[in-house]
């Protein structure tokens, strides 16, 4: 084994058992939760080792580092998850290779990504990013869309051709009342969780959680946590 796949193992294990002993603390099952690795600025030959290790999801928030590195990994049976803020200038790209977009947080993003899976003839997974501290009708800094405009943005999507509602992500946020307050974040949000699957049952995909935070998601109730700097390493530069 390489150092680097010997690293990557270690504190793949440590991830592991810190989502196996938040599932179990919260009386689930570990099978409800899925890891996903977010390999932003980490190299393809990381996310191969990964793939070694068993690691089935991975996510990238700059289309610029993603395509090339999707590109250089498309032998590999991967379900990868797009995570950052989005420019409609990018979604064509970013439809490519991405099978499941979790930022997708404005109307005008819909209409794109539903273009471009159209003309692309495939089926993407869309997450509606929730801004937890974002004023109703205003998008959040990182982004996402307020709690009220969930529904309409729901709408939107479950309406666009090439689009599939798969339910909702967010960060837990800096500023406002959550700001510190994780649990009551996770909690808000699989609140409006439950509300968006009355109407969309299938939209049953909660996204939370970080390597800081990750135990409070899987209390909360999240199917999946996104999880970074815990897995790869404290990130060479901003992400
Ligand atoms: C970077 C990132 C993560 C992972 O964060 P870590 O703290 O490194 O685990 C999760 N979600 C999103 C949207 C990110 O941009």
């Amino acid at each position: 084994m390489t150092d680097r796949k010997a690293e990557l193992a270690a504190n793949l294990a440590q991830v592991e058992e810190r989502i196996a002993s938040a599932c179990a603390a919260a009386g689930r099952k570990r099978e409800e939760v899925t890891l996903i690795v977010v390999t932003k600025t980490y190299p393809a030959s990381d996310v191969r080792i990964l793939h070694q290790l068993g690691v089935r999801h991975v996510a990238e928030n700059r289309d610029q580092d993603a395509a090339p590195k999707a590109t250089a990994c498309a032998d590999l049976s991967l379900t990868w998850h797009f995570v950052g803020q989005l420019q409609t200038n990018k979604v064509r790209s970013v439809t490519g290779y991405a099978d499941v977009v979790q930022s997708v947080d404005r109307a005008k993003l819909v209409t794109a990504l539903s273009a471009a899976a159209v003309r692309g003839e495939r089926e993407l997974g869309c997450l509606i990013q929730v801004a937890l501290d974002a004023e109703s009708g205003e998008r959040g800094e990182r982004g996402g869309v307020a709690p009220d405009g969930v529904e309409e943005l729901a709408a939107a999507v479950d309406a666009a051709p090439g689009l599939r509602l798969d339910g909702l992500m967010t960060v837990a946020p800096l500023a406002g009342e959550y700001a510190g307050r994780q649990r009551a974040a996770f909690d808000r949000l699989m609140e409006i969780s439950s509300g968006l699957r009355t109407g969309h049952p299938a939209a049953n995909m909660v996204s939370a959680g970080m390597s800081g935070d990750l135990e409070d998601a899987v209390a909360a109730g999240a199917t999946h946590v996104r999880v970074g700097t815990a897995v790869l390493g404290v990130r060479p530069r901003l992400g």
